[in-house]
């Protein structure tokens, strides 16, 4: 069993453990399952043990913080001061960050340790952890299967108990989609919940950092502790950010609960359902009212979503030119050969496609036939969203991704394919509001299932109660 932090704190508290002692321990799974490929950059043993040791001695001074002791694998598209930050590509592999994340620097000022740098999708694009130019994470449930992407290095350092929780991040549910494969808790948070300042940015209206975890306190402790406003990020919202551990802890009854009939039709495995039906069931006995919804434009969602997400990231991703950042490829004469020659060699293949559409769908001819009309398709479905809260449901429940998680080649070499595995998660990120997945079962060969809790924006409480009670059906 994988150690939750109050756990953890208990054990600090009673003297029976020590930071250091805990460091260790987690550094042994590390040793011990290395075939996982779960880690891009390990942080420098001795001075993580050299930071637990500091921190012990503040915890007997009685002046640590909230998360001493918690140890945090972050995803290597968040920069952390003097470590090498990949982002999961070649182009990237000599970079090292001159600065923290705002999110790092608030983790660390609450004392977590920080172990190391997670492996994930290039640039944050995929849905399975295979097209990270490190090589793909494997599934601990099922070594034979994906892990999920694009945060896939997060989520297994906490299912497989490398870290006591871990940071991902979104654009297209990035957390989520993994969180689900391999049975952990994880929250997309509304955007401009938390500060993106060190984020490696793919589509900058979309992405979020989001909190991954064993349990939903947790999940709820790390998010209590980075979110909020930050004056170095300007779309970071300056909303006071509520105390999470009071609601958390209030149960579903008499809450209305909707249930978006889009999101259990074709595709969606009977499993899967069966699994969420029963969760839902459960939610009714404990008191909550469930209502059946529309999103009425659902079904967009997919289209909508690859067409703005390329866009903006083939502009965010010119500034890999093999000048900043990055090697140059050797012996190029001209400006123009840096560019292709350094941009050929160091962006694995999905990142191409994905330049290469957000090209297309920018350049002068389709602009209005493609991104002006997606733009407009997203207000839509934001607006189905903002209808349903703005009528007095308090939240929305539906499966994560439509199928427990796949084998490893299955889906690589149909992007098509590929991207239909996030035909549940996208639309959250379209509108910008906040959803948490929990575990909420699993099938006959013990592949975890995901239900995921949708809330109005800047609703995270919400997320957190409605999954923690969850959490206590099973
Ligand atoms: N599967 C999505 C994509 O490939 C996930 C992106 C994300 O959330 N980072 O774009």
């Amino acid at each position: 069993m994988n150690k939750v932090y109050s756990q953890i704190a208990a054990e600090l508290e009673r003297g029976e453990a020590t930071c250091v002692d805990i460091v260790q321990s987690y550094f042994d799974r590390i040793d011990r399952q290395r075939d996982l490929n779960v880690f891009i950059t390990l942080c420098d043993r001795d001075n993580v043990v050299e930071r637990a040791r500091q921190i012990d001695r503040r915890l007997q001074e009685g002046r640590a913080g909230r998360l001493a002791g918690m140890v945090v694998a972050v995803k290597d598209a968040i920069a952390i001061k003097d470590v090498r930050h990949t982002a999961g590509s070649r182009i990237l592999q000599q970079y090292v960050s001159p600065y923290d994340a705002t999110v790092v620097e608030r983790m660390e000022r609450e004392d977590a340790i920080i172990i190391g740098k997670a492996n994930m999708d290039e640039f944050a694009m995929g849905s399975s952890n295979e097209n990270s130019a490190f090589g793909p994470v494997l599934n601990p449930v099922d070594e034979s299967r994906v892990p999920g992407g694009s945060s896939g290095g997060s989520v297994v350092a906490v299912a497989a108990g490398m870290a006591t929780t871990a940071l991902g991040s979104e654009t297209g549910g990035s957390v989520r989609l993994p969180a689900s494969f391999c049975g952990v808790t994880g929250l997309k948070p509304t955007y401009g919940r938390i500060s993106r300042y060190g984020l490696t940015a793919f589509a900058s209206s979309f992405d979020q950092i989001g909190p991954i975890a064993n349990n939903v306190a947790d999940t709820a402790l790390l998010t209590q502790c980075i979110a909020g406003f930050d004056e170095l990020d300007s779309t970071a919202a300056p909303m006071a950010v509520p105390d999470f551990s009071i609601d958390r802890l209030r149960g579903a009854q008499g809450l209305r609960i909707g249930v978006p009939r889009e999101y259990f039709g074709e595709g969606l495995d009977r499993t899967v359902r069966a699994a969420v039906m029963k969760t839902i069931d459960g939610l009714a006995r404990e008191g909550a009212e469930i209502v059946d919804v529309s999103l009425p434009h659902t079904e967009y969602g997919i289209a909508t979503y690859y067409i703005l997400v390329t866009a903006e990231a083939s502009s965010n991703l010119a500034r890999y030119d093999g000048i900043r950042y990055t090697d140059r490829s050797p012996g190029t004469p001209t400006i123009g050969a840096v560019y292709t020659d350094s941009r050929s060699a160091g962006f694995g293949s999905e990142v191409k496609r994905r330049i290469m559409l957000g090209t297309y769908v920018l350049s002068a001819g389709y602009y209005d036939a493609f991104y002006r009309k997606a733009q407009k398709v997203r207000s839509l479905i934001k607006r189905d969203f903002v209808n349903l809260f703005a009528s007095g449901l308090d939240c929305l429940v539906a499966p994560t991704s439509p199928t427990v998680a796949f084998q490893l080649g299955e889906r690589i070499s149909d992007p098509l394919t590929m991207y239909l595995s996030d035909v549940y998660t996208v639309n959250v990120n379209i509108a910008g509001i906040p959803s948490l997945t929990v575990p909420c079962g699993q099938d006959h060969r013990g592949l975890p299932i995901g239900i995921q809790v949708m809330a109005d924006f800047f609703d995270e409480s919400m997320c957190f109660r409605v999954g923690e009670a969850i959490e206590r059906l099973s």
